[in-house]
């Protein structure tokens, strides 16, 4: 096996932890929605949409063969952790996420075993090469800043022969969040804060994950309009509109531009290496293996780590590190309503009514579609919720 390879460039790490952790601490975000929100629940939505993820694993039904380790990078608060340990329990559950708000989170959920979580960049993941028999990463690589950079350290941390499950929104399809923020590119801004990239379509994550080194094992599309149905629609039409919709998926063709989930299951190529010992914790300035104590972690090389009040070891930057960016970053400076804010909402107004009028002649075929293979069906309501 190769040596350990070079950390990349770590030093936006810190920078993308304080935005993040300042995004989830902001609430006002998810009320807006909520009676959307609350609805997409009860219909079924989130089952369905987990159901997908996990089935892309291909758990043996019982779970009893599984061994070894599963990573979930951006873990968040650890739902998506603890279903699949449910399903795979021969597996130890590890998971990195850059917010130490939803790692607390995660900490304090219940859990079937023990998680071993830490805060960490998904560009500078405190593992070891080949650490991990599996990898999951629902609706996280949209998020960063250079995707290349993110799939070559998931590349590096799973074992030759590992899977990895990756989900992401389809920015191929029709849903007026993906149209604005190509607007928004047109007229030379950034489409949303954190990421949040909508923009980039299944061939563009072929491409990517090809150039990781991964193998494109099989590609499921779900959540027909789905943000239309929860930003856009009144609640109360998500019941009847997501079991008109949601078969569509099933139709060849049409889930490219219906469907507003995309997710992949991803094989590092290679002969199957048997499961190890547990995954090696490592440095994420020198990736010499790491040490931990009570106050955090620290390498052979004099890089030190502490644990945040929440309880995980924040590996996003080290102890007297100097501020990433010089002292203080800027916050970038939000942009000011004009005439290009104006003309991008009157846009957006438009091609909501077009996605609409779109939308409405394919409710038929969606029906018939339904009549063969209803989704909902195969999953109960409350399987995965959390
Ligand atoms: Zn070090």
């Amino acid at each position: 096996m190769a040596g350990p390879t070079a950390p990349p460039d770590r030093a936006s790490g810190a920078q993308y932890r304080d935005r993040s952790e300042a995004l989830h601490r902001d609430t006002t975000v998810h009320q807006r929605n909520y009676d959307n929100l609350v609805m997409f629940s009860a219909c079924g939505y989130n089952s369905l949409i987990r159901d997908d993820f996990y089935r892309l694993f291909d758990f043996a039904p019982d779970g009893g063969e599984r061994r070894g380790s599963l990573l979930d990078a951006g873990c968040g608060s650890g739902v998506d952790l603890i279903n699949l340990g449910r399903l795979a329990p021969g597996m130890a559950l590890y998971g990195v996420d850059v917010s130490s708000v939803l790692l607390g989170q995660a900490l304090q959920r219940p859990s079937p075993r023990p998680l071993s979580v830490h805060q960490a960049a998904l560009e500078a993941i405190p593992f070891a090469d080949a650490s991990f028999d599996a990898i999951a990463s629902h609706e996280v690589v949209e998020h960063v800043e250079d995707p290349a950079v993110v799939l070559a350290e998931l590349f590096r941390v799973l074992k030759p022969g590992g899977v990895a499950v990756i989900a992401t929104p389809n920015g191929a399809s029709l849903w007026s969040e993906h149209l604005r923020q190509r607007l928004a590119r047109l007229m030379g801004r950034r489409g949303a804060p954190v990421g949040a990239d909508h923009t980039r379509t299944p061939g563009f994550w072929r491409r990517e994950f090809a150039r990781a080194g991964f193998v494109v094992e099989r590609q499921v599309f779900d959540a027909a309009a789905i943000e239309f149905q929860t930003y856009v629609a009144p609640a109360a039409w998500m019941p009847w509109l997501g079991r008109c919709l949601e078969p569509l998926r099933a139709v060849p063709g049409l889930g490219l531009l219906v469907c507003d989930r995309v997710k992949f299951r991803l094989l590092k190529p290679g002969m199957a290496v048997p499961a190890a010992a547990a995954p090696v914790a490592c440095c994420t300035v020198c990736r010499a293996p790491v040490t931990f104590t009570d106050e955090g972690a620290h390498c052979g090389n004099g890089h030190r780590f502490i644990r945040t009040s929440a309880g995980p070891v924040d590996f996003t930057e080290p102890v007297g590190a100097a501020p990433a960016g010089g002292a203080a970053a800027p916050t970038p400076a939000a942009p000011q309503p004009g005439w290009a804010f104006q003309l991008e909402r009157w846009l957006r107004r438009a091609a909501i009514l077009a996605y609409a009028a779109w939308l409405l002649p394919l409710l038929p075929l969606g029906l018939l579609a339904g009549l063969r293979h209803q989704p909902f069906d195969h999953v109960a309501k409350d399987a995965w919720n959390p």
